[in-house]
């Protein structure tokens, strides 16, 4: 075989970008699988996004992730969008297919893997409530009812930005999607199967539990939360202790990372791996 020196770049843009983990949980997957591939972590800024995109086809790179403050804003520089990437509004994920750039969203879909794969239940005819109608709360309530779940209850303190969220998406996915006003504390009523905390109450360093009560739950309602760090969140340490299933933001967080990888590389990912390497980088 012709020696080959050449490495196959990913990256992630974003700014500020330093302190994001990804990096050292895609660089372990490539080692473990012995691929000359490399993940970089780029800040850049705003004003130079289209040129950041227009680098990465220079350098023929297979892909990358964007994040803050890059979502929204690199969907009109790339060739084409997800269905659902533009039901949210966003992507954070981009492949390349041939010469073409297409951006997905990875975030709700690896928080339907997780509830899948680590928690056993799928959502299809689920009830589920989701507090929060930020970035992190649209995909997931999105992925959730192209799922199929049954009935999704939106909980937001702002009620203007609650009430958009319910109307856009609702009418992009034909799901039931409602929504009530967060005010005080949020009993969590009987009859839910699927509670997230979508909010990022509970990030470090502000590590408080979201004014919410768990004790009307159901038996074995599956409590899950989006914030990774802590991943052991006080919400998820509230569950624990009523006996309900959990769900912690680190294991979405490798899952949008795993699709990721699979759509790059077309290997199948080393997924414990990951998670290892994710635990190591965030030492926790
Ligand atoms: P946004 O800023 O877009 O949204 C924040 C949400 O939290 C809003 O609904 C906001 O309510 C609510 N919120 C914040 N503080 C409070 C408070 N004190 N009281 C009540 N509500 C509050 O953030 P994102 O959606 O982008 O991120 C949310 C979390 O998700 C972050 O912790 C992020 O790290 C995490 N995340 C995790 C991922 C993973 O893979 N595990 C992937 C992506 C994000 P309001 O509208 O009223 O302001």
């Amino acid at each position: 075989m012709p020696a080959n020196f050449k490495a196959e770049l990913v990256a992630c843009f974003g700014q500020p970008v330093a302190e994001n983990p990804t990096g050292a949980m895609q660089e372990a997957a490539f080692q473990a699988l012995g691929l000359n591939w490399r993940y970089l972590t780029i800040e850049v800024p705003p004003a130079r996004l289209r040129e950041a995109i227009l680098g990465m086809r220079a350098f023929g790179m297979q892909g990358g992730n964007f994040t803050i403050p890059h979502k929204v804003a690199v969907m009109e520089h790339l060739d084409e969008i997800a269905p659902d990437a533009r039901i949210i509004g966003a992507v954070n994920t981009v492949r390349r297919d041939g010469d073409r750039l297409i951006g997905e969203n990875t975030d709700g879909k690896g928080f339907l893997r997780a509830v899948r794969n680590d928690a056993g239940i799928d959502p299809k005819g689920r009830r589920v409530v989701v507090l929060g109608a930020g970035g992190a709360a649209r995909a997931v309530v999105t992925e959730l009812a192209l799922a199929g779940a049954e009935d999704v209850l939106v909980v937001n303190r702002s009620a203007e930005r609650g009430e958009r969220m319910v109307a856009d998406l609702a009418a992009r996915t034909g799901a039931r999607i409602r929504f009530e006003r967060w005010m005080g504390e949020y009993r969590v009523p009987d009859g839910i199967d699927i509670f997230v905390n979508a909010t990022s109450i509970g990030l470090y360093p502000d590590t408080s539990m979201p004014a919410v009560a768990l004790e009307a739950a159901r038996p074995g309602m599956l409590v899950a939360d989006v914030v990774f760090n802590p991943p052991e969140t006080r919400l998820l340490r509230a569950a624990r202790k009523l006996g309900l299933p959990v769900l912690d933001g680190l294991a979405m967080l490798v899952y949008q990372g795993v699709i990721g990888f699979e759509s790059w590389t077309g290997h199948k990912p080393p997924e414990r791996v990951m998670m290892n390497a994710l635990r190591a980088a965030l030492a926790v």
